[in-house]
């Protein structure tokens, strides 16, 4: 079984995933874009179970807008780059694709296109939202 390494931006902080991910793909939504700063996101989400942190577990900053103990976004306390985020919900941990260092990035569809800034002509699927197994309309859009 394939294990992906992924750490903060000063290395402080590292993180492990076990398989491979569930998804990979880009996000457009209001949240991934003010939280990153960047205008498309990539998400690349694995079951919250394959998901562990191996160094720096002490270092963590944590901030959830849900309240849950555990939901929301994990940064380095040294230099506050992002490690992941916990979608509990869905029950899927979240680590941005160009944080794993082992991994092609692969994406194979858009998500909340609808709030997109930077229309992406790839030829791949776009969903207004989300897809329906993860809780969406499954309704989509064109490029
Ligand atoms: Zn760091
Ligand atoms: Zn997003």
């Amino acid at each position: 079984m394939t294990t992906y390494h992924a750490s903060c931006s000063c290395g402080a902080v590292e993180i492990e995933a076990d398989g491979e991910p569930v998804v990979q793909c880009y996000c457009h939504c209001n949240s991934c874009r003010s939280f990153t700063g960047s205008p498309v996101n990539a998400p690349v989400l694995w079951p919250r179970d394959k998901v562990r942190f191996v160094k720096g577990e002490d270092k963590l900053l944590h901030y959830s807008k849900s309240g849950h103990a555990e939901a929301g976004r994990y940064s380095c306390g040294i230099c506050y780059g992002i490690v992941g985020v916990y979608i509990f919900e869905a029950n899927l941990f979240d680590i941005f694709g160009g944080l794993v260092r082992d991994l092609t990035f692969t994406p194979t569809l858009h998500i909340n296109y609808e709030n997109s800034i930077l229309p992406i002509k790839d030829g791949l699927p776009k969903f207004r939202d989300m897809p329906e197994e993860i809780g969406g309309s499954g309704e989509m859009m064109a490029e």
